[in-house]
């Protein structure tokens, strides 16, 4: 057990009835306890209804058939049936365990029957001092109950059987104070053991909440680490103004596409974006507004392409784009679509007129290349040729000038 947890233990003090000072607690240790107490409840009542019972045998052989005989019976029956009651309604209604009323109730019928049967009785006043300390020792280890109860109704049949013994059964002084002597002692036994197992149960019950208190806050710190991780992930691979992968992001997954393209020997093409004179937008518009057209282009961009195709911020208003299994002609396609697409968005913060154009330059990875930057340095080089040739077309490297497929 650690220091920690011990503090835990000890920080919910118990009160004079060996309960929890917070009643929160303690509620929730009689909830936690409610089926365990139900049970032994149960069997404690089962077995004081057949000792109840088996006694009916000796006052049998003592008594004989008589009136006498017959009356104890009777009240041994009545007894051991009320016994029999409340163990039926606990195993229906395990609650009721934890309820006053019906465990007094048989309380009272259990310990008068106890009393009017030491009238009726004609055995020893040992014998009945004896039954007596038993069953005041039951109350306290058999039954599980609130102290406070158990204390009143040891009470009663201390002072009951005292009772019974000055009027109907006369004692000697002698035999009087020895009584009241061993009713003592039984019933200090029985509280400093009672005493002893509910605390001893309370504090294991306090330790095992305070450990999943801390559990339950190291789980909630895992969480908050895992979610700040993955902040910090998507923080680290996302272009914070447009959303798409940024350049180191780009590159850690177009490697692996490129190791996948040399070795199955599948084309992957790389196309470069870069918008056209966004220098001259970003003087007239202000730079506000030419983010928000990044972010426009970029989405635009982000939305012709297929789940498997790769897009990333490469710098400034220029994005870099990897398209696995997609052959030159196919992404002579698509480039063109993109450009088109470009060509005809319709920005409201720019003027009446004054449309969007990219340029882009398109490259293949080749045959046993060794590095991806050089498909990217041939797509590069296309994209400038692009711009050379005037801008807002689709320039595919390698080939010559008369490879612009289009020009607006
Ligand atoms: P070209 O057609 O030859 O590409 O002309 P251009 O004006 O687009 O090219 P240039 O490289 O001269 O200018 C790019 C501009 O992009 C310069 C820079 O101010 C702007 N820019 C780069 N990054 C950002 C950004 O994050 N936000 C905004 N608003 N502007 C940016
Ligand atoms: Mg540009
Ligand atoms: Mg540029």
């Amino acid at each position: 057990m650690t220091a920690g947890k011990n503090e835990a233990g000890e920080g919910a003090s118990l009160d004079w009835r060996d309960e929890f000072q917070d009643s929160a607690l303690e509620a929730l240790y009689r909830r936690t306890m409610q089926l365990q107490d139900a049970q032994q409840l149960r069997y404690a009542l089962w077995i004081i209804a057949g000792i109840f019972l088996l006694f009916g045998a000796a006052d049998y052989i003592l008594l004989g058939a008589s009136l006498q005989l017959l009356a104890l019976l009777l009240i041994r029956l009545v007894v051991a049936l009320s016994c029999l009651a409340l163990a039926r309604l606990i195993g229906r209604q395990p609650a009721q365990a934890h309820r006053p009323r019906p465990l007094n109730l048989v309380y009272f019928i259990a310990i008068s029957g106890l009393l009017l049967s030491i009238l009726l009785h004609p055995g020893s006043v040992g014998l009945h001092i004896s039954s007596v300390a038993v069953s005041s020792l039951a109350i306290y280890l058999l039954v599980p109950n609130r102290l406070p109860w158990i204390l009143a109704w040891n009470g009663y049949l201390a002072g009951g059987f005292i009772l019974v013994a000055a009027l109907w059964k006369p004692l000697s002084p002698g035999m009087l104070v020895s009584s009241i002597l061993i009713l003592s002692f039984a019933n200090l036994m029985g509280w400093l053991t009672y005493s002893r197992l509910n605390r001893l149960q309370r504090k294991q019950f306090a330790l095992l909440v305070a450990e999943r208190e801390v559990n339950r806050k190291l789980q909630k710190e895992i969480e908050e680490r895992q979610l700040l991780e993955a902040q910090l992930r998507h923080m680290a691979s996302t272009d914070p103004l447009t959303g798409i992968a940024n350049r180191r992001h780009f590159f850690e997954l177009a490697e692996r596409e490129f190791r996948r393209a040399q070795r199955e020997g599948t084309p992957l093409a790389i196309f470069m974006v870069d918008i056209d004179l966004f220098k001259t937008l970003n003087d007239h518009h202000g730079h506000a507004t030419g983010d928000l057209v990044l972010t426009t282009v970029a989405s635009c961009c982000a939305s012709m392409l297929r789940e498997t195709d790769i897009i990333g911020r490469y710098g400034g208003e220029e994005f870099v784009i990897a398209l696995p299994q997609a052959d030159l002609e196919t992404a002579t396609f698509i480039a063109e679509r993109l450009r088109h697409k470009v060509t005809s968005l319709r920005l409201p913060m720019l003027d009446e007129g004054q449309h969007l154009s990219v340029t882009v330059g398109i490259s293949q990875v080749e045959p046993n290349e060794a590095r991806l930057e050089l498909a990217l340095q041939r797509a590069d080089d296309a994209l400038y040729a692009g711009k050379a040739r005037g801008r807002n077309c689709v320039v595919v490297a390698g080939e010559a000038p008369s490879s612009i497929v289009a020009r607006a």
